[in-house]
């Protein structure tokens, strides 16, 4: 059996290393580079029971275990370090910051925490591009493909519906089964089957390079400022960056993935709220500015699973703010469905057939 994997992000990846584990014949396919979208720039942060009493949770502490044991599997430093998680807020006025002192030293006066929210038996963290690569590069070394192209459709049998590969800068990549895993950019897809929307939310960061002056607690702040409240999460990684992200914004998915751009004044927001959360985070310390865009759903779930009305073809897409955390189980169940096994999580909350296909005709302008 050979499958060809249409994107090279962290779903794309985990997809692959647990189809060649089963001794699967994988192809993927990306058009700018591994992790070149959400999945080299996120934060990395994993919780393995914040999404209980949702239909993730069964995913999600399935992938949590996963990423404890990857590490054993895999060669390679992506910096996977279980670390404590804290919430608090950051006093709005002067008076408010002289008069409250930080419970955790290394945070200015006025940023109150209030309570911990994980420890390290329930909270952790990747380094999302280093750990999205690590295992692109296990599922190569077990004998995976890695093609650089852009998928523009999928071929099909002479009856029309069954997939035999898909099209690639003019060429047709054979293939039994087809799995869309392009992120935000799997809204394209639409116009091949019938899909359901996947839309990209952008959020700006900033990455500064701390070394080890900032301790492994992830903090979840409320900041107000004159503009308004938001909330900003700072996630200080093993290898000595420290993540911080904070202002979702709506803005159009650029069709390139290489062309995804800050909005500046919203990364200059972020900048001067880092500099009240403490002195660390120095100008001359920043290593990234930058943004991505999560994919998203309508019901905010994500699709996994067998494509309706398109033999062969299957998605693994929409995984919001979760993708990092719930990209192993999301492979291992890919792998296990595409094999025809039975799935070790429930797949039916993300069943694409959940929700009504998208309207290829509003797609016609790209
Ligand atoms: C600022 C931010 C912080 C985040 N923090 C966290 C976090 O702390 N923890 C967590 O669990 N999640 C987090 N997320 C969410 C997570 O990053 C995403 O859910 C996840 O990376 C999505 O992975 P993906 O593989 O589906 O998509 P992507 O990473 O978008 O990958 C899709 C890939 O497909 C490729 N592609 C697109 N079109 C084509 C085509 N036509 N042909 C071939 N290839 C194509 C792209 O180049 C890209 O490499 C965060 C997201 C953001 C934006």
């Amino acid at each position: 059996m050979r499958v060809v994997i249409c994107g090279g992000g962290v779903i794309g990846a985990c997809t692959a290393y647990f189809l060649r584990r089963r001794g699967i014949d994988v192809t993927v396919v990306e058009r700018t580079e591994v992790a070149a979208a959400a999945s080299g720039k996120a934060g990395g942060f994993l919780a393995r029971d914040w999404c209980a009493g949702t239909p993730l949770d069964a995913l999600a502490r399935r992938s949590f275990a996963l990423h404890a044991q990857l590490p054993e599997e895999i060669a390679g430093d992506w910096s996977y370090r279980p670390m404590s998680a804290y919430n608090g807020f950051v006093a709005s006025d002067d008076d408010a910051r002289r008069t409250a002192p930080s419970a955790l030293p290394w945070l200015s006066d006025g940023v109150v925490i209030a309570r911990r929210i994980g420890t390290v038996e329930t909270t952790a963290i990747v380094h999302p591009r280093k750990f999205t690569s690590a295992v692109m590069n296990a599922a190569l070394a077990q004998g995976a493909e890695l093609r650089a192209g852009r998928v523009t459709g999928i071929a099909r049998r002479a009856d029309g519906t069954r997939a035999r590969g898909v099209e690639v800068d003019g060429d047709v990549i054979e293939a039994d089964a087809v799995v869309i895993a392009m992120g935000p950019w799997s809204l394209l897809a639409a116009q091949w089957m019938s899909l359901p929307a996947v839309y990209g939310q952008r959020s700006p960061s900033i990455v500064y390079d701390l070394g080890a002056d900032v301790p492994a607690d992830a903090l979840f702040l409320e900041h107000e400022d004159d503009a308004g409240a938001v909330s900003i999460e700072v996630f200080p990684r093993a290898d000595g960056s420290t993540h911080i992200v904070a202002l979702s914004d709506i803005a159009p998915l650029p069709l390139d993935p290489a062309a995804v751009t800050p909005n500046t004044d919203a990364i200059a927001r972020l900048q001067i709220m880092c500099e009240r959360l403490s002195p660390l985070f120095r100008p001359e310390k920043i290593i990234a500015r930058q943004a991505c865009f999560r994919p998203v759903t309508e019901d905010g779930l994500p699709l996994i699973g067998k494509v309706p009305q398109s033999e062969g073809v299957y998605v693994a897409t929409g995984h919001n703010v979760w993708g990092i955390l719930n990209a192993p189980a999301t492979g291992e169940a890919m792998a296990q469905l595409i094999a025809g096994d039975a799935t070790r999580v429930d797949l039916s909350p993300f069943d694409p057939a959940r929700l009504r296909p998208l309207d290829p005709s509003l797609l016609q302008a790209h």
